[in-house]
């Protein structure tokens, strides 16, 4: 403070306090404490924003030789209550009554109180497993043994970033490391963080070291790596850290330092450290490392012997960091914290309840827990303390609380309870009561009712016989009612690993947590070009309510023409052809496909939103269609796509751009073939029966002779939760009356010749020998045919499983096409020109190429 008084000591938002300012307004911080009464050791609660007030707040309490103890203000009234009552505390800093304290207090010199190293600085509370959070008490010794510990100097650790909650430990190494060592404390704003605040704020600061807890560190390795490329040192830990996260991190960043930080609370926060070097190729685990400088190290047998190299014992942790145990709990801190048989006379060592194996060349590897503790991003939880809570609710016998990982990296609470005699308990007031006493990340994600807890043959909780959780079964619900819904609720499916999401369904009460959030914000913005804040997906949680949110997005739009599926982005559009329905909702699924520079626009068939005349031929459609494109994007080249009919019309447009002066660069067709050179038998035309069968998507035969009414296929789509469901009658009669008349047009539609390339994709199932296939295009390409088997049925062609093998073709085409980078894919030529004589198989009604009452 002394040494560099101009420097900078916070930053936080716009507010930069150097040394000097930081040391007066925390001296009259520190005044105005000591004459509330504040005296070596006083408990001093703060409840503050991460800010820079609350930087000044924490070193005025030291100052006034207080001990902070620091609450969070999502916890639970009746926690935090908890905790002021068992810390004793006199005194809670909120930011009013900050400004109360300061007023007036003018005098910014140091305040003159006893000052010993072995004074408390703060108490941190922790998960206890008997039901009591318990509160680890640390000295100043015990801090300034971490700050001043040899592996910040390496030159990291100048510009730190201040995240993680004052209520947690990590707080400790950003707080302190900074400021006992002249750098700088950067205060990342007070909202939550999500991947573009954590990036924006680590660039306007020139962050240069920074801890991210193992989840989040994976989730940045997963989503984002090369955030942390202007960072020097990157520390990470606080539960097993992912080695192919770090692999993905060094790769990202050249000349990064990846540090695996291991260490309780009960030993100042970190106790061991390994900077990862040569991380091996597939190595299974990162090593926890060596004892930091002061600590030192055991790895026990349970008669307190060392064990041999390699073998598995339980870690013990000596040194300066010990903390003086646990505040009014004497019979606990002799549990944990005993005499250290091999250290100096007198010293204590703590017995973590962490196993551990000394690996050769002296580090350490972390091998679990001798108890149930378990760890959720980065927090640490007593399943004993939120069993203690559910035993003791009405109608519950029995509790049981476990940590599942159903899904790698997906770590849940699940609560198994067995009912009292007579008793029904409810997952909804269950949760409801933890949530009022517990924070939120100890409410289980799901409870599980069982007649008894499976136990294993000499009678303890057989933890491997539970099983595995249904989260939330949602059954009814409504189905998505815009293409972008659509598209979200298969994000929220995929980020919660679920089959089906509707759109009112909670994203937090179907087991979403603030790391998934996050993953799915990330999907959000890489599919839709959108940006979703956690706090906008905190406000909403569900689809229905974020696609309010989330501009314009009115399905009363959703039937236009024009459909912006994408908008965003600077590359050259892609523009997706309707199929014979008209509807080109199902496409949304291609933006999990094509890179985000590229926007993607769905054109619908007229008719559809509003009465309209339905065209007479598929040119008529092209130089509809050519004109609303060239609104959108004036020039080529033009990048285009059809499924079904629309691939016909999407030829029809290329040759229609041609004529106009205009190159489309690609041409891709989802099975669609020219169907004018086949001779039928009868006229290939669906009846509207057959067209409301393929609208159901059910086979023929199970319907028997019965007539459908537009009223039942409504009925049947919205049971099914269906994405058309949100169709009234009157729409689907439109559909089938713009299906048929595009069956005609097909039959009736003569390719002219595109002097471009053609790029096809065949659905394989379904399909006979003798069937249209990629030869029938011959004569209306000038260019190369490159031709793919798809693995699905013409009327499955866009959906998710189909999309995984057209995907990465069309994006390697999609980029050769626009130059972005070369496409490795592998094409195969149709060479030789041919004819077919049959028609394709007649699996769906709903492609006016593919007619349904027919045999070849
Ligand atoms: P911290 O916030 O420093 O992780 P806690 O007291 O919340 O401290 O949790 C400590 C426990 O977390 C350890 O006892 C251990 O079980 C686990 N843990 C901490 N760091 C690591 C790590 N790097 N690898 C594996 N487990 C870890």
């Amino acid at each position: 403070m002394r040494a560099t008084p101009d420097a900078v000591a916070v930053v936080a938002g716009a507010t930069e306090l150097t040394y000097r300012q930081l040391d007066q307004r925390s001296n009259r911080l520190a005044r105005a404490l000591v004459r509330r009464g504040v005296r070596p050791e006083t408990p001093v609660a703060v409840l503050l924003d991460r800010s820079a007030d609350l930087v000044t707040a924490l070193l005025a309490i030291t100052k006034a030789g207080g001990a902070y103890v620091p609450l969070d203000s999502r916890f639970p009234q009746s926690r935090i209550d908890l905790i002021l009552q068992e810390a004793r505390v006199a005194l809670v800093l909120t930011g009013d009554v900050l400004t109360a304290l300061t007023e007036g207090e003018t005098d910014a010199s140091a305040v003159e109180v006893p000052n010993d190293q072995r004074q408390l600085a703060y108490v941190m509370y922790t998960s206890g497993s008997t039901g009591r959070p318990k509160g680890v008490a640390v000295t100043h010794r015990d801090v300034v043994g971490l700050a001043c510990s040899p592996e910040w100097r390496r030159g990291g650790h100048e510009r730190v970033l201040m995240h993680s909650p004052t209520a947690f430990d990590l707080s400790t190494y950003e707080l302190w490391v900074p400021l006992l060592n002249g750098g700088t404390v950067v205060v990342a704003p007070p909202e939550r963080l999500d991947l573009d605040l954590l990036q924006h704020t680590l660039g306007t600061h020139g962050v240069t070291g920074l801890w991210l807890t193992a989840g989040l560190f994976r989730l940045v390795a997963e989503e984002r790596p090369g955030l942390l490329a202007g960072v020097r040192e990157v520390w990470t830990g606080g539960d097993v850290v992912s080695p192919a996260a770090v692999a993905r991190v060094l790769a990202a960043c050249p000349g990064i330092e990846v540090v695996n930080g291991y260490g309780p609370t009960e030993a100042t926060t970190l106790a061991t450290s390994h900077p990862v070097h040569d991380l091996p190729e597939n190595a299974a685990t990162v090593p926890i490392g060596a004892p930091m400088a002061n600590m030192r190290a055991y790895v026990l047998d349970d008669r307190l012997r060392p064990v041999p190299t390699g073998l598995v014992g339980e870690l013990y942790l000596a040194g300066t960091g010990v903390a003086r145990g646990y505040l009014g709990r004497a019979g606990l801190t002799a549990e944990r914290f005993t005499a250290d048989p091999y250290g100096p006379p007198g010293s204590r060592m703590y017995r973590t309840g962490d196993l551990a194996r000394w690996a050769a060349g002296g580090t350490l590897e972390f091998a679990g827990r001798t108890d149930h503790q378990v760890k959720l991003r980065g927090l640490r939880i007593e399943p004993g303390e939120i069993e203690a809570i559910l035993a003791a609710s009405p109608g519950v016998a029995q509790a049981a609380v476990v940590a599942r990982e159903d899904r790698p990296g997906d770590k849940r609470l699940v609560a198994y309870l067995v009912p009292a005699p007579g008793g029904a308990p409810e997952a909804a007031r269950l949760a409801g009561r933890l949530r009022r006493e517990l924070p939120d990340y100890m409410v289980p994600s799901a409870f599980v009712v069982l007649d008894a807890l499976p136990l294993t043959a000499n009678g303890k909780l057989d933890r491997a016989a539970l099983p595995a959780p249904e989260y939330g079964a949602t059954g009814a619900g409504r189905g998505p009612r815009t293409p972008r819904e659509q598209l979200l609720c298969d994000l929220f499916a995929e980020a919660l690993g679920r089959e089906q999401v509707h759109i009112d369904d909670n994203f937090f009460d179907l087991g979403g947590h603030s790391l998934l959030a996050a993953r799915l914000a990330s999907r959000v913005r890489e599919t839709l070009g959108l940006e979703l804040g956690l706090r906008m997906l905190f406000e909403a949680p569900t689809v229905a309510g974020l696609s309010e949110r989330l501009v314009m997005d009115d399905p009363a739009d959703a039937l236009d023409v024009v459909l912006p599926l994408r908008s965003t982005g600077t590359g050259t559009p892609l523009f997706c052809v309707h199929p014979g329905g008209g509807i080109s909702w199902s496409y949304s699924g291609l933006l999990n496909h094509i890179g985000p520079q590229h926007p993607v626009y769905a054109i619908q068939a007229r008719g559809l939103g509003r009465p309209e005349p339905l065209p007479a031929s598929f040119e008529e459609m092209a130089a509809d269609y050519a004109d609303q494109i060239r609104k959108i994007q004036p020039q080529g080249p033009y990048l285009l796509l059809g499924w079904s009919a629309g691939g016909l019309i999407a030829h029809a447009l290329a040759c229609e751009l041609r004529a106009r002066g205009e190159r489309t660069a690609l041409l891709a067709v989802l099975d669609a073939y020219p169907v004018k050179d086949v001779r039928f038998e009868e006229a290939p035309v669906p009846t509207e029966r057959d067209v409301l069968v393929g609208v159901l998507d059910v086979d023929p035969d199970e319907l028997g002779d019965r007539d459908l009414t537009y009223a039942e296929v409504a009925e049947v789509l919205n049971r099914r939760g269906s994405a058309l469901q949100g169709l009234t009658e009157q729409q689907i009669e439109v559909i089938v009356h713009i299906m048929i008349n595009n069956a005609k047009l097909a039959v009736d539609f003569v390719p002219a010749e595109f002097d471009g390339d053609l790029l096809l994709f065949n659905s394989t199932l379904d399909r006979e020998g003798n069937d249209a296939g990629p030869a029938t295009w011959r004569p209306y390409i000038g260019g190369r045919i490159e031709s793919h088997e798809i693995t699905t049925r013409h009327n499955r062609m866009t959906e998710a499983g189909s999309l995984a093998q057209i995907g990465p073709v069309l994006a390697a085409r999609l980029a050769e096409a626009t130059g972005d980078t070369t496409g490795d894919t592998q094409s195969a030529d149709v060479s030789r020109p041919s004819r077919t004589t049959h028609l394709p198989h007649p699996s769906d009604p709903s492609s006016p190429t593919r007619p349904t009452d027919q045999e070849d």
